[in-house]
């Protein structure tokens, strides 16, 4: 740190992404990217003249990619905000609603303190229960903004789209914010309760079930007068917060339904290999709806089973936290990758 830096800023612990080692080549199933490339719809979009017209701001409005995904989920374009990631689009919502104060899950999506932090909100950490799922009643009259990541991050374990109304319906007087970065893995779409809550607000990602996380494209979907709230915020931090090749990207990957469908069905697919394998060897794995699992064996803490993984090529995630830190995150990739690592993990395992 400089001796410039002021107190707060020394104060911050910033969120963590994980590792993207140069090293040496890694099976990387450790920070849920998508083993699928993007549509070629997608990268067919990035033409010469695209590439010249970078000379032009980008689009403020991002009109194009805006009326591709209203088209897509049948709502209006005042419904809609384009973000530079989700990532932006959670910092936006906390500046827009988070002085009354937060909610959310202990153990969830991390940057979700690091923003609160930042910002200086107020945070009320819940309990999941005992099997790690969201209990919706916790959240009834919460009298604070409610987050609540639907699939949960680290978990993957999921809410049904009535249990996220019940949480809407007990909240008439805040917002509730559903971060639904996996939500396509799992298959119930919270944005379809838009057009009837005007207290929900949908965070939306193109970097994993779309292939696009180097894009950083996100979206908020909501009623129209929450959008405006958002829009003022990010027109006062960053107008131009999307850039024309991610945007152009975006549209592609969003017009190109039956490949989208595709590579989620082979990951939902992979998945159910990745589990069943696990549990063959004498591994908890809890009940994911995402793209990802969490794992743990009574013979290694996570740590360790972590660290040899990684001499052996394999990156997977490890949480220190103390809920989850029995276990290891393991993204779910290819076929290939998922026998692999079935494999070195049975290797590990004997050698127990
Ligand atoms: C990956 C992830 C995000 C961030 O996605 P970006 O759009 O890449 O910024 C947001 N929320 C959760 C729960 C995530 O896992």
């Amino acid at each position: 740190m400089s001796r410039y830096a002021c107190d707060s800023i020394n104060k911050i612990a910033p969120y963590v992404p994980g590792e993207q080692p140069g090293d040496r080549s890694y099976i990387k199933l450790n920070t849920n990217e998508n083993p699928y490339y993007a549509s070629p719809r997608a990268i067919q979009n990035i033409t010469e003249d695209a590439l010249k017209n970078l000379k032009r701001y980008s689009d403020p409005e991002c009109s194009a990619l805006i009326s591709s995904i209203a088209k897509y989920y049948a709502i209006d374009n005042d419904n809609i905000l384009v973000t530079n990631g989700s990532d932006e689009a959670l910092a936006f919502c906390f500046r827009a609603y988070g002085e009354a104060g937060l909610c959310y899950a202990d153990v969830t999506y991390g940057f979700y303190d690091v923003i609160a932090n930042l910002l200086g909100l107020n945070v009320r950490h819940i309990a999941l229960r005992d099997d790690f799922s969201i209990d919706p009643s916790d959240y009834y009259g919460s009298e604070r903004t409610v987050v609540i990541a639907n699939p949960n991050a680290q978990t993957g374990i999921a809410l049904s789209v009535s249990d996220i109304e019940d949480v809407l319906l007990k909240n008439r007087d805040n917002v509730v914010i559903i971060d639904q970065a996996y939500v396509d893995f799992f298959g119930q779409n919270a944005i379809s309760l838009v057009g009837r809550h005007d207290n929900l607000i949908v965070v939306n990602t193109f970097s994993k079930s779309r292939s696009l996380a180097g894009a950083r494209v996100g979206f908020v979907v909501a009623n129209k007068d929450l959008i405006a709230d958002i829009k003022k915020v990010k027109n006062s931090f960053h107008p131009y917060n999307v850039n024309t090749l991610s945007m152009l990207l975006a549209k592609g990957a969003i017009e190109d339904d039956e490949y989208f469908k595709e590579s989620v069905a082979k990951i939902v697919r992979t998945r159910a290999s990745l589990v069943s394998g696990l549990k063959k060897l004498g591994f908890r794995v809890l009940p994911s709806s995402a793209n990802f699992v969490l794992a743990s064996t009574p013979l290694m803490s996570g740590e360790e089973l972590y660290k040899v993984l990684k001499m052996r090529g394999i990156l997977v995630r490890h949480f220190n936290d103390a809920r989850i830190a029995d276990f290891i995150r393991i993204t779910v990739g290819t076929d290939e990758e998922t026998k692999a690592l079935l494999c070195v993990l049975n290797q590990i395992l004997e050698e127990k």
